[in-house]
């Protein structure tokens, strides 16, 4: 009894000092980061929603059975852990007495059968794991396989630990039940088939065994407990504070205000030797990004779902939180050393990791290599399919604010965009003359506001740059001008005093000319009196209504989709005549994903009478970008498969007439792609590319001129 004793609590206190160890190092190297006091402050202001969250997120696994099979899989081992620990209650109970059964549980027998129900439970998750990862074999699949790029060698010896775990408690207790000792006279079904097993070796024998296996378990579980912090199962123990300073809901829409020393920081009295400007080291990073980085799971979830890795770009959002978290491990001794003496000891490699450029070419030995940080179009798939809420969207375009404010480097080709967003207010450099040009071609008026707006106007129509100056999507413009004007809605339009929202500049990192463009618009629309605008861009859309509040513009925002769904629904637009075409809808990210409105586009479409409409494989949640986002739009795509052209083939699979969408980046980028499938032989020539809007138009244009026959497509002018 007593070396039971000993041997049990000595691998226990042996493996809680090195794990304990490391988890003290891994405290000091989250916390040698930036400062994030609003991520604590959140928590303190709403710990009702944190306790939802964690119960949804964490125990719940809301993310994971997204993914039904490995979700399922991973829920069992899961929740066959948390079920376990009772198990590990009563190995360190048998430790001390063999009769011993959890005070307040005793000998209940359902107790016995429910630890057995999920062992088995956790058995059938890693066996379902095994069979995923070798049909997701990354040196067979490649890039195709979620895996490409994870520490496969260290996720098999989890499994393998995994399975020692289960083996070895029912094996206890299987020897346990032979002794007469087991807690539970039945119920615990899985034990008695092991304990019949081992029957036939007699009383002596299952003795022994009892105790050795009582050990083993305790080993076992200790030896995992080690590994688990120092492997990507550090997740187990990071995930649930990850998920807890998360953003709320999610690290979708709004970018974050640039912040230094956890301040929000003020460009007129920042100091380039003191404040830091964007994430150009390791260091500039929070304790929360930091905190990221040590809780991927290396599952690849993001990865299989990001347009830039889907189109052979070098652009993997796993691999970006991998090789920042490899570079912030290896630089750990040099953050935490604590004086220069002491960094000047450190070994040379420690040195030279800590010299690494932070962004840098292959050449430059850099940590991120340019081309990957610039693919990224910020479309969110990798954030919403991210089952531990790591933020990647907020790390590169971190990343992007310090190349472009400090180190002047970004896509050549981009610059005449941040030169025509400071001098003209628009990515064309068009001009705000010509901002009102799209209402002449109208046979109403439209008011344009040019002092206070007036008491009868309802809404501030927000054109955007592509709206009011990109052909294409003048025509979207048109169409819901005519169908507000059709439904007797007030509204007006700023027309030259309208500029850019200063999304592609937020978006490439250049924070300085978006917030002096968004004070502008801000100051606009508060002389104005603006109190509800409607936007017919979705990145308009997400910046008005949700970014502009962090510099105090606060409006009521709603996009044109929700705004003529609303109208269809109360009677006020009724689509009469039918179109008859075959048609998909397009979900534009920064309006789907990005702020989860799904259902009013479809909705119209569903009230155009004739409409056959059919989704994409990619659609919703899971939509694919169009390769515009992230001020993407504005940088030549020379890597891999256009991303736009990606998204044309899936679509050119269900054969349409017509592909809807609601952004206008969107309809540029795939009449684009649809242009040069034309231009190849390998679309039709009738396929249209068009906004919800326009279909809707047409629908009651054509009620309306019934008498007079349907306008010809070349009559239209949207
Ligand atoms: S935001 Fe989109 S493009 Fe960027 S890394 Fe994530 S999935 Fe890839
Ligand atoms: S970032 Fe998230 S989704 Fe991507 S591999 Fe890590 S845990 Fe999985």
């Amino acid at each position: 009894m007593v070396l039971r004793i000993v041997v049990g609590l000595l691998l226990t206190v042996v493996a809680l000092a090195v794990a304990g160890r490391r988890m003290w190092w891994l405290k000091r190297l989250a916390f040698s980061g930036q400062p994030a006091p609003e991520r604590v402050a959140a928590v303190r202001e709403h710990p009702g929603r944190d306790v939802e969250t964690q119960a949804t997120e964490v125990i719940g696994q809301r993310k994971l059975l997204r993914w039904s099979v490995p979700g399922a899989a991973h829920a069992a081992t899961f929740w066959g852990f948390i079920v376990l620990v009772l198990t590990i209650i009563e190995a360190y109970g048998d430790l001390f007495s063999r009769t011993f059964a959890i005070p307040g549980i005793g000998h209940w027998a359902f107790i016995g059968f429910i630890e057995d129900l999920f062992a088995v439970g956790v058995l059938a998750g890693i066996a379902t794991f095994t069979v995923i990862r070798l049909r997701n074999n990354p040196h067979r699949e490649g890039r195709r396989s979620r895996f490409f790029g994870s520490h496969t060698r260290a996720a098999w010896l989890v499994l393998g630990m995994i399975f020692l775990v289960i083996a070895t408690l029912l094996l206890y207790r299987g020897a346990q039940i032979n002794t007469g000792v087991f807690p539970y006279a039945h119920g615990a079904f899985a034990s008695e088939i092991v304990g019949h097993w081992l029957a036939p070796l007699g009383y002596g024998v299952n003795s022994v065994l009892e105790v050795v296996f009582l050990l083993a378990q305790i080993g076992v579980i200790m030896v995992f407990a080690v590994i688990v912090v120092y492997s990507k199962h550090l997740h187990i123990a990071m995930a649930p504070l990850n998920v807890l300073f998360s953003r709320r809901p999610n690290a979708l829409g709004p970018l974050e205000p640039m912040r230094s020393n956890g301040k929000v920081l003020d460009f007129e009295e920042a100091d380039p030797e003191v404040d830091v400007f964007g994430l150009g080291k390791i260091e500039d990073f929070t304790w929360k990004g930091l905190l990221d980085m040590a809780t991927c799971t290396e599952c690849g979830r993001c990865q299989s779902q990001c347009p830039a890795w889907a189109t052979g770009k070098p652009l993997s959002p796993k691999q970006v939180i991998l090789d920042l978290r490899d570079h912030a491990f290896a630089k750990a001794p040099y953050l935490l050393a604590g004086s220069d003496e002491e960094r000047e000891s450190l070994p040379a490699a420690v040195r030279a990791e800590a010299e690494r450029p932070l962004v840098g070419s292959r050449e430059e030995n850099g940590v991120i290599d340019p081309d990957v940080l610039w693919s990224c179009t910020n479309c969110g798939a990798c954030v919403q399919e991210c089952p531990v809420d790591i933020e990647h969207i907020d790390h590169i375009d971190g990343m992007r604010r310090h190349q472009v404010l400090i180190e002047s480097a970004f896509p050549v080709e981009a610059a005449g965009m941040l030169r025509n967003l400071e001098n003209k207010g628009d990515p064309w450099g068009l001009g705000q003359a010509r901002r009102a040009d799209w209402i002449t071609e109208l046979d109403f008026e439209v008011p344009v506001v040019d002092a206070a707006i007036p008491a009868d106007i309802e809404y501030l129509f927000w054109v955007g740059c592509a709206g009011a100056l990109e052909d294409r999507a003048r025509k979207t413009t048109k169409a819901i001008a005519t169908l507000l004007h059709t439904a007797g809605v007030k509204f007006a339009v700023l027309g030259p005093a309208e500029t850019c929202t200063g999304d592609p500049a937020r978006r490439i990192g250049n924070e300085f000319v978006f917030s002096t463009l968004a004070q502008q618009n801000i100051e606009t629309f508060n002389e104005a009196g603006v109190r509800k605008v409607v936007a017919s861009c979705p990145h308009c859309f997400n910046t008005i209504s949700r970014e502009y509040p962090q510099l105090g513009g606060n409006y009521e925002v709603i996009h044109h989709t929700q705004l003529l769904a609303e109208l269809v629904a109360a009677g006020r637009l009724t689509p009469v005549n039918a179109v008859d075409e075959k048609l998909t809808y397009h979900d534009p990210c920064f309006l789907g994903r990005h702020n989860r409105v799904f259902t009013p586009p479809r909705q119209i479409l569903e009230a155009v009478p004739g409409v056959q409409a059919t989704e994409m494989h990619r659609c919703k949640e899971r939509g694919f970008c169009c390769g515009a986002g992230g001020a993407r739009m504005w940088m030549e795509e020379r890597i891999g498969k256009r991303i736009n052209t990606e998204r044309i083939d899936e679509a050119l699979t269900l054969d349409p007439d017509t592909i809807t969408t609601s952004c206008p980046y969107c309809l540029v980028m795939l009449g684009d792609a649809v242009a040069a499938k034309k231009a190849s032989g390998d679309a039709r020539d009738a396929l249209e590319v068009v906004d919800v809007a326009q279909l809707l138009a047409r629908s009651i244009d054509a009620s309306e001129t019934s008498q007079g026959g349907q306008l010809s497509q070349d009559e239209r002018s949207y």
